[in-house]
């Protein structure tokens, strides 16, 4: 066992942080406030190489993995969550294909999204399927050559800026549940696909949300990805190797307001001392600062257990738990932090607002908090937790 950075990794991490120093921190509370997608963090990302840091070399990445997003991934998110979930996507819109895809797909889209000149998003969650992801409605029926799908999805994150969507459709909606499920990749061109409107969401604004409508499109069978009624499998083990990455996103939240309440606390003064010498604050700053250990060495191990080809059921719970311990650890620690600037913090003049109104994303996305207790559950009950 090694807790350090391969030299590959460690070139991430100074990559990660010199492009927050220089791009991302000075236009977090802008970006915040307008709402917009930052395009210049993107191009920054495509510049560095940032975009294809997970993406295998022979699609035109660097090949570093699910841990070489991680830490680029918790680099960012110290100064800018929303700059977290742009990288994120290059994963969670690529997953399915590196997964299940046919070489021409992998070719097309992993190549495109680690050059930057493609953009992905995630079509799973629809009005009446959200935790209850067996309850999709969204329909692909076969004619001949061909799938005519038509649904609606929502909430779908960067769908405004995606040139491609990887979607979840029934193929067979006379079986229940799990069965009778495939996914397919869908360019934004095709006719009868729509981007509708930007939601008005309480975070995490610089990657606005959008509902994206299938009417009618008609998709080459070579658009499937993996076999026709296989596709819950690859949507579970898509969403289980992303789970680290959202765990990435609030370790580096939790860190970037500890480090900014630190910044704060010795220079704010009460009672003739700097406020970081007073025992109170001292407790709940440790208390934070061995829960973000914890939760980063969560995320890293099940980074590495993605990176072993691990994404099933036999590890799903220990994904699980770092998703679930990070965002938790990321809400807290924005929250407490706050409490412990005083009323500055509670000023949308200062990060700390925005830093608790983006920590609250990140324990319903992917799974919300309960999802994860209940994978997490079962595999202890099932006996699948290695030191049982
Ligand atoms: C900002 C944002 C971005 C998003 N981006 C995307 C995206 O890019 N692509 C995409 O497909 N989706 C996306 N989503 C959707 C997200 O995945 C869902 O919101 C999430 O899965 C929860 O589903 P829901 O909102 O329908 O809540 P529901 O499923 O309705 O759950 C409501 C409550 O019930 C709890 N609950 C539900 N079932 C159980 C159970 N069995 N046991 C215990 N508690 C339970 C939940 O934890 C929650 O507290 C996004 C959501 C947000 C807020």
């Amino acid at each position: 066992m090694d807790f350090r950075l391969n030299s590959e990794h460690q070139a991430v991490v100074d990559l990660a942080r010199q492009v927050t120093r220089e791009v991302i921190a000075p236009r977090a509370d802008e970006v915040d406030r307008t709402g917009e997608y930052p395009e210049d963090y993107f191009q920054a990302f495509r510049e560095t190489g940032l975009l294809g840091v997970a993406i295998p070399e022979e699609y035109g990445g660097a090949g570093l993995g699910c841990l070489g997003l991680v830490l680029a991934v918790e680099e960012v998110a110290k100064a800018c969550c929303s700059a977290g979930l742009i990288l994120l996507l290059t994963r969670l819109s690529t997953m399915a294909i590196l997964l299940a895809g046919t070489e021409e797909q992998k070719k097309k889209y992993l190549g495109g999204t680690a050059t930057g000149e493609l953009r992905g998003a995630f079509c799973l969650s629809e009005p009446d399927a959200g935790s209850d992801t067996q309850a999709i409605r969204t329909r692909a029926v076969r004619k001949g050559d061909r799938y005519v799908i038509t649904g609606t999805k929502s909430w779908i994150s960067g769908a405004g800026v995606a040139d491609f969507f990887v979607v979840a459709a029934k193929t067979d909606w006379e079986v229940p549940g799990a069965r009778g499920y495939s996914v397919f990749v869908v360019d934004r061109d095709t006719p009868g696909l729509t981007v509708g409107k930007k939601e008005q969401k309480m975070g995490v604004r610089g990657v606005p949300v959008h509902q994206v409508i299938f009417e009618e499109v008609e998709v080459p069978v070579s658009a499937r990805i993996g076999e026709e009624n296989g596709g819950f499998k690859i949507i579970m083990q898509n969403l289980n190797a992303v789970r680290p990455v959202v765990a990435a996103r609030g370790v580096g939240l939790a860190e970037g307001a500890l480090m900014y309440w630190l910044q704060y606390a010795r220079q704010r003064q009460t009672f003739g001392k700097p406020i970081v010498e007073h025992q109170g604050l001292q407790w709940m700053a440790a208390d934070l600062a061995t829960e973000i250990e914890a939760a980063r060495l969560l995320t890293y191990r099940a980074a590495l257990l993605v990176d072993e080809g691990k994404t099933g059921k036999e590890v799903a719970h220990y994904l699980s738990m770092a998703k679930y311990k990070a965002t938790e650890v990321a809400v807290k620690a924005a929250n407490d932090c706050l409490q412990m600037m005083g009323a500055v913090g509670y000023m949308e003049d200062y990060p700390m607002a925005r830093f608790v109104r983006d920590a609250r994303q990140l324990t319903i996305v992917e799974g919300t908090s309960q999802i994860q207790k209940n994978i997490i559950g079962r595999a202890l009950a099932d006996g699948l937790l290695t030191w049982l």
